[in-house]
């Protein structure tokens, strides 16, 4: 029979950790509030389709990600268009007749855009949130003039919807909150500029929906808390409920040799064995995100936290085990064996960068295989 995938290293997600979290911040910011599930990066590297499923049976009313083609490839994985999909960054107005025909969302934030997108035919009506710029700096708009003159503009095209307004904080992850506060009120004093409210008004993304449930609007942009992963290290004790992280990474050894004292291992002959040891080949390098600056980090097997050992390669790295172990044993990366734990965060650490950029660095080379009830209910390898 045909396998989904043939080699030794997988990543495993875990849907109901993330129907869990989804459902706690339904629960965390009431009724009234729709979660909106980021899903850009192919869901942080979790896996954009199922993860995106599983936010809406968890309750999350709308998707977002980064680019129409991302939500276009979410369409034709099977997000059926009554679901909102929502495009955080630009888009060329150019494809707009293409996001409307798809019941796609898009942001806009200059007067020129509009102009540009009224030159097209519309078959569908074109959902459209104007996002604010109240200090992230990246896009947004900013003054009176501008707001009045997107409006102004959008009214010359009845396919044209104001939808959404949002805007985006810097600094809500972090304990000092004034520039949070500062942002805040600018958004509001923004939100008055408008000659007319549009149904969804947003601001928060995990960190502002955790710690401020109360002044979210109408709606959280809820992405890495929605994998289990908190938005800071300054957050984490100041998270309202626990979370549960989705995603891990496993291997297995394919080749275990007793070395003795005095071999070297890997490019560079930089690791000299101190004694004889028992050093096991995994199949997982910097190609599959697992990077070179991994070396002198650990990974789990049988148990034990044990050392990457030389340079890690481009499909390779090496470890030192304990005692012998057999060819076909599991090595974890990221996740949990007998109790011991290598967390997202701790990879992070290493690597001297947030939780945000692990999984989406672990690359689309790696098989994810999706879990729930402890049973694999789908296998995506983009690979074969
Ligand atoms: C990525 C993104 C989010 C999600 O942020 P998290 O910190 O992962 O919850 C929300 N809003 C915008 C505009 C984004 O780009």
């Amino acid at each position: 029979m045909e396998k989904a995938f043939y080699r030794d290293t997988w990543a495993e997600i875990d849907l109901d950790a993330i129907f869990y979290n989804v459902q706690s911040m339904k629960q965390h910011v009431g009724s009234h509030v729709e979660v909106i599930a980021v899903v850009k990066a192919n869901a942080y590297g979790h896996g954009d389709i199922q993860v995106a499923k599983t936010a809406l049976e968890a309750g999350a009313t709308r998707l977002a990600v980064a680019f129409l083609d991302e939500a276009l490839a979410l369409r034709k994985k099977g997000i059926p268009l009554d679901v909102p999909i929502l495009v955080l960054g630009a888009t060329n107005p150019q494809y707009a007749p293409l996001a409307a025909k798809e019941n796609i969302s898009l942001t806009v934030y200059q007067s020129q855009w509009v102009e540009e997108a009224l030159a097209y035919a519309y078959e569908r009506p074109l959902m459209i949130h104007i996002k604010c710029d109240t200090g992230m700096g990246r896009l947004g708009v900013k003054t009176k003039e501008e707001i009045e003159r997107i409006v102004a503009l959008m009214s010359q095209q009845t396919d044209f919807v104001l939808e959404g307004v949002y805007t985006h904080f810097a600094t809500a992850d972090e304990r000092k909150t004034d520039y949070f506060e500062f942002q805040y009120d600018a958004f509001m004093r923004m939100l008055k500029w408008l000659p007319v409210t549009p149904p969804v008004i947003h601001c928060a993304n995990s960190a502002a929906g955790l710690r401020y449930p109360n002044r979210v609007f109408n709606a959280v942009r809820l992405g890495i808390s929605m994998y289990g992963l908190s938005p800071s290290q300054e957050m984490k004790p100041l998270l309202p409920y626990p979370l549960k992280e989705a995603f891990s990474l496993h291997s297995r050894l394919t080749h275990v040799k007793k070395v003795k004292r005095g071999e070297k291992i890997s490019y560079g002959a930089t690791y000299e064995a101190e004694t004889d040891e028992w050093i096991g080949t995994v199949p997982i390098g910097y190609a599959d995100g697992w990077l070179r600056r991994m070396q002198h980090f650990s990974v789990l097997v049988d148990g034990k936290r044990v050392p990457i050992v030389g340079r890690v390669c481009m499909d390779q790295m090496m470890i030192r085990l304990p005692y012998e172990l057999p060819v076909g044993t599991k090595v974890t990366l990221i996740g949990e064996q007998q109790g011991a734990r290598i967390s997202i965060d701790d990879v992070a650490s290493h690597l001297n960068t947030i939780n945000y950029e692990i999984p989406c660095t672990i690359s689309y080379r790696v098989p994810r295989i999706f879990l729930k009830n402890k049973s694999i209910i789908e296998v995506r390898n983009a690979v074969l």
